[in-house]
């Protein structure tokens, strides 16, 4: 029988609650966690699996990416989840996308990077996939890892039950929280501090102090292929030019991207209409992820559209090439998003804390910022 008494509650069982959980669970407290669905399933596993620093910029966010990513390969080697230190590569067809990357490789060194320039003959000895016919070079970064998110985070779950002894209540809405209580409406809990990792959620639970934050949701569409036939491996995860027009890590660098975007615009306005920029990642099974688009408003479409996996599809095949490209699902995942900063953390009552906004690096930076928050 439990004691319904924690020293931590969190709401939501995506990497944002885990990562929460991991680490006050570290510090000897007693922690809970509540989650509305049997399962969770929200965009913690419907994501790349990418781990990438590279995309964060120097300093702190940077240091934080790469302190969730040591995390990461502490709960993977005591849990046994597969996590693959892979890398990425980021390639050039265009000179201004090669004076970029060039640009930014130069500083990369001292803002503690770990990247090194390639030329198309070295591409292809680490990347099968990879078209060297137009390419102007790469920049391989070393720091990049993948996971295989929909079993990584249940794998989480089970190792935080199993191994610190954290409590999970699944298919427990929580309607309520504050003064030390929580409740789904049918019990009552008591904790000492309280963390709401809700997600997309922002109708439930403090919906004002969302309302007020400014914060919205973003869709991305993604598709998964078949596994690739013989163990063929992608190598380091693959990503062209869209994606300097993506990463903060560039932003530094807007002067010189500015002709970037406009090219890209010029080329095919659906880029930047929808938010293209395209990442592939390969999962245990040897499946390929693709993606993605930016989509933003309250106002979610339940509905995908075949046009923007097209477009997807289209510029993927301007710089790689699979041994198949059949896909067996495609799906969208809905990200928070607070305009301008890289998280969105608010205290609305006593011992009562929202972590949300992570936005598209939940995957990179939840165990580091858990880390500070606890
Ligand atoms: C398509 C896509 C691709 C991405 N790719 C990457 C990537 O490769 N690398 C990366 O770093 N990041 C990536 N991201 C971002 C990353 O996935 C998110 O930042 C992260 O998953 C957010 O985690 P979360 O825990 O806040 O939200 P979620 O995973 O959505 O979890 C929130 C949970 O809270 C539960 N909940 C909400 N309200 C309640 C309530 N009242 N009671 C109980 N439970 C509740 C929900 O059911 C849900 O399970 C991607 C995102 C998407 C959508």
């Amino acid at each position: 029988m439990q004691d319904n008494k924690y020293d931590v509650a969190i709401v939501g069982a995506g990497i944002v609650g885990l990562a929460i959980a991991y680490a006050a669970a570290k510090k000897g407290n007693k922690v809970a966690v509540f989650e509305r669905n049997p399962r969770a399933v929200g965009a913690s596993i419907r994501n790349f699996g990418l781990v990438w620093p590279v995309g964060q910029p120097a300093g702190e966010l940077l240091d934080r990416a790469m302190r969730s990513r040591e995390i990461w390969m502490e709960a993977a080697s005591e849990s046994g989840l597969w996590m693959k230190q892979n890398g990425s590569l980021q390639l050039a067809y265009h000179q201004d996308e090669w004076d970029v990357v060039q640009a930014f490789h130069k500083e990369a060194p001292h803002a503690g990077y770990k990247t090194k320039l390639m030329t198309p003959n070295e591409v292809s000895v680490i990347s099968p996939a990879v078209k060297t016919d137009g390419l102007k070079g790469a920049m391989y970064s070393s720091t990049e890892c993948t996971v295989t998110s929909r079993l990584a985070i249940p794998q989480l779950t089970q190792y935080l039950e199993q191994v610190h002894g954290v409590e999970f209540h699944f298919g427990t809405a929580v309607s309520h929280a504050e003064g030390g209580l929580l409740t789904d409406f049918f019990e009552i809990w008591r904790a000492e501090r309280v963390y709401i990792c809700s997600g997309a959620d922002f109708e439930t639970l403090y919906p004002q102090i969302f309302r007020e934050s400014g914060i919205t949701k973003c869709k991305l569409q993604m598709m998964r292929t078949v596994a690739q036939p013989a163990g063929w491996d992608l190598g380091p995860s693959l990503c062209a030019g869209l994606t300097l027009l993506h990463y903060n890590s560039f932003s530094f660098l807007e002067d010189q991207l500015k002709h970037t975007r406009v090219r890209y615009d010029e080329e095919n306005p659906a880029l930047s209409k929808y938010g293209i920029h395209v990442l592939v990642s390969q999962n245990n099974a040897g499946e390929l992820i693709l993606g993605d688009s930016h989509e933003y408003g309250w106002d979610v479409s339940p509905f995908d559209k075949e046009e923007i996996n097209r477009h997807i599809l289209g510029y993927l095949s301007t710089f790689a090439d699979f041994p198949t490209l059949e896909l067996t699902e495609t799906w969208h995942g809905v990200y928070p998003k607070l305009p301008g900063k890289t998280e969105f953390v608010a205290n609305p009552a006593h011992g009562v804390w929202i972590v949300n906004g992570l936005s598209g690096a939940g995957m990179t930076m939840s165990f580091g910022l858990a880390e500070t928050l606890v």
